[in-house]
């Protein structure tokens, strides 16, 4: 039997009733798009987060373009990101004609290194790259915001990063479409809570997925909250026919809402799954490849399960092994975003992002998903002894 990289099937198994009912629902009210489960799900994700206004949308990419839409940025706007991250988190920026400001990650959280924050942050205002690599136009861009990526499952450093756009004046957009649901040190909301503005995505393969596409924005500050609110919706006003600003079509489909209220009866309880299985890797791979670290107070909702090769001939004879086996791998993310051809505008070249480029180099993901079992990861061990 075929190993799947995620089963989706298994979870599906165990709330196939829920799930039905919950979309026979919908197609009996008929309300197919923003149906009343858009405000019941907020409402439930909301609490869990701890925050005060939730936004259900139509993607994590598009909850990432709502939430820069409602902070207002646009061309001459630097916004500060990973470029190890999933391509849309600098798309949105600059399909708002805004200029992504690469900064590279941390060696053994993989997430923004807030060390290298600073220095960027330190060399745009001083208009000087020797400082920090800038992109192309650095000379007239004004610091405006910071989007951390919450890589693999677990929070980026937000105290860091916290204190520095305090001292700086920019605003965070945290992108947690890997990580809802993790916690960070002693606080008390969960990721996908920090920052102005939280984004997060119901993809499938993300640890709570639904049966399509779906995100959701977070926020405490009720004028960000109507504001996301209308740009969901074209831009409207309280007069639905009188649009006060210029929006996109974000709306959530109510069926992918009632699937993700039944998932989410689950999703406590997978997520101690996943820390189990996360568990059982560590202990049979740590020897055999860098295992994934996760800092003390941090928790993990295990998004990927990714662990670094020595060097690329080595990842390629570990997938090309566990293939033959019949155990599929991916890699998240061989090209970081600054040496992507649709970024070659920016100007930045190889070695700009050392430790993202030597990271791609080197990292792949294992199968991971809450209902992997045992003597499965112990077949994948055997698989990686072996090179
Ligand atoms: C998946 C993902 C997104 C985009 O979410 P979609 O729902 O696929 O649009 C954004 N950022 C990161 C880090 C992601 O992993």
């Amino acid at each position: 039997m075929a190993i799947p990289f995620i089963d989706l099937k298994a979870q599906y198994r165990r709330i196939e009733e829920q799930i039905r009912s919950n979309m026979e629902a919908v197609l009996e009210h008929g309300a197919y798009i923003m149906g009343p489960e858009i405000k019941s799900l907020e409402k439930t994700l909301g609490t869990y987060i701890g925050s005060q206004f939730a936004v259900g949308c139509s993607s994590g990419s598009d909850a990432l373009l709502m939430a820069l839409m409602a902070l207002d940025i646009g061309p001459g706007d630097a916004v500060f990101t990973s470029p190890f991250t999933f391509f849309a988190t600098a798309e949105e920026i600059a399909f708002l004609g805004a200029t992504p400001v690469f900064v590279d990650i941390d060696p053994r959280t993989y997430t923004m290194d807030p060390a290298r924050l600073e220095q960027a942050i330190g060399a745009l205002k001083a208009k000087d790259t020797s400082l920090y690599p800038l992109p192309k136009g650095y000379e007239t861009l004004t610091p405006r915001a910071v989007i951390p990526v919450d890589l693999f499952g677990q929070a980026a450093d937000y105290d860091r990063i916290e204190s520095l756009c305090n001292e700086h004046g920019l605003k965070i957009i945290e992108d947690g479409a890997q990580a809802f649901g993790a916690t960070y040190k002693d606080r008390v909301k969960k990721t996908c809570g920090f920052g102005e503005i939280g984004c997060t995505s119901f993809f499938p393969a993300k640890p709570l997925g639904c049966y399509g596409d779906g995100g959701m924005c977070f926020t405490d500050d009720a004028k960000l909250y109507e504001k996301l609110v209308s740009i969901r919706v074209h831009g409207m006003g309280s007069d639905r026919y009188d649009n006060i600003r210029i929006g996109i079509n974000g709306r959530m489909d109510s069926l992918q809402a009632a699937i993700l209220q039944a998932k989410f009866i689950l999703f406590p309880e997978e997520i101690g799954l996943r820390t189990t299985v996360a568990a059982r890797y560590t202990a049979l791979l740590a020897e055999h490849v860098v295992t994934p670290y996760v800092p003390e107070g941090y928790t993990s909702v295990w998004a990927q399960y990714s662990v670094l090769a020595r060097d690329s001939n080595h990842r390629e004879a570990l997938q090309a092994h566990l293939r033959e086996a019949g155990i599929p791998t991916a890699i998240y993310y061989p090209i970081p975003l600054h040496l992507q051809t649709a970024f070659t505008g920016l100007g930045y070249t190889k070695g700009t992002m050392p430790v993202s480029e030597r990271v791609g180099e080197r990292v792949f993901s294992l199968p991971m998903h809450p209902y992997l079992e045992k003597d499965v990861q112990e077949k994948i061990a055997a698989c990686i002894k072996e090179i």
